[in-house]
């Protein structure tokens, strides 16, 4: 590990893997991390008053995906416009298909830093997957995300606010199956790419989150 460069990350696996989870201890622990994340992207170009702005925001709305450059394309002008030479770069479920992984390798090969990335695969399988999400809940009036691990399952109200939990609208099974079915057509080659060169590191996603963090930081000692 060459300690001039700043550490990266490219976390992926399928919803309710806790990648957003294992995203945060990675920034406390790290510190120095730009973190990028297509759904916010999205979130904050549905807010534009543009051509574009205004069909994200119906496509969210109504879900699907836009075309595939898009995603691709505001992460790079926000990395570009960003992150500094000492700042690490986290991806939190990006790339989620081949093309983008190959820009990715592309962009750290420019910056110096495909050494340096971590390629994280948060392992579960479809069926643990599918169960989490449907069992998920959140606050009503928080809106905190209470995943289906752990010590999480026994709440009956949300333990920062004490609000009611409920089930989230947008995941119904048919939702989540809509989800699973895209990562095995298109994520999956990305697993297959990173596999193929040796630079996929494959840790055990249904384990607690603490064991998950630790195998982490084993992997990239
Ligand atoms: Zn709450």
């Amino acid at each position: 590990m060459k300690h001039s460069k700043p550490l990266n990350f490219t976390l992926i696996g399928r919803s309710g893997s806790g990648k957003g989870t294992q995203a945060k201890l990675l920034i406390e622990r790290f510190g120095n991390l730009f973190y990028v994340y297509t759904g916010d992207l999205f979130r904050d170009l549905a807010k534009a008053n543009t051509d574009t702005g205004k069909r994200i925001k119906k496509i969210i709305k109504e879900g699907g995906l836009p075309f595939d450059e898009l995603a691709t394309t505001l992460w790079m002008y926000k990395i570009a416009y960003n992150v500094k030479e000492n700042q690490g770069i986290l991806f939190d479920g990006s790339p989620r298909r081949l093309d983008e992984a190959k820009v990715i390798d592309e962009f750290m090969e420019f910056l110096e830093r495909k050494e340096n990335t971590y390629n994280i695969l948060l392992d579960i399988s479809r069926e643990e997957a599918f169960n989490r999400l449907i069992k998920r809940r959140i606050c009503k009036k928080c809106e905190r995300l209470i995943p289906w691990v752990g010590e999480f399952k026994k709440l009956k109200v949300c333990d920062k606010c004490g609000g009611e939990l409920i089930t989230r609208p947008d995941d119904s099974s048919k939702a989540i199956n809509n989800r699973l079915d895209f990562y095995d057509k298109r994520v999956t080659e990305v697993v297959d790419y990173y596999k193929k060169q040796n630079r996929l590191i494959e840790i055990n996603g249904e384990q607690s989150i603490e064991d998950v963090f630790q195998d982490i930081l084993k992997a990239i000692r």
